[in-house]
């Protein structure tokens, strides 16, 4: 499968704060996941097959808020399942 320079991938660095799209065949994830600068592109929680995040859309805003110690990093994107779920509030 061919990469976009663009596309990041599972243990990559977050360059950039902001919306990212949530591509994994494997499993229904969340199709979009905030991210912030300075952290690594999260896992799927039940494989380890690789995700795929492309940018839709850059805050670099968000990269003052690390500072507030409010943001809990993303280590595994959970697998959507039949029961609702709970999605933190921006
Ligand atoms: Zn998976």
């Amino acid at each position: 499968m061919r990469i976009h320079p663009e596309t990041f991938t599972t243990g990559d660095l977050v360059r950039a704060s902001g919306i990212y799209s949530v591509t994994h065949p494997a499993h229904r994830l969340f199709a979009e996941a905030a991210l912030f600068r300075g952290e690594a592109f999260p896992k799927c929680a039940l494989c380890s097959a690789r995700v795929i995040f492309n940018v839709i859309r850059e805050f670099p805003g968000l990269d003052f808020m690390e500072n507030l110690s409010l943001r809990i990093p993303l280590y595994e994107l959970p697998v959507l399942e039949d029961e609702p779920a709970i999605i933190p509030a921006a």
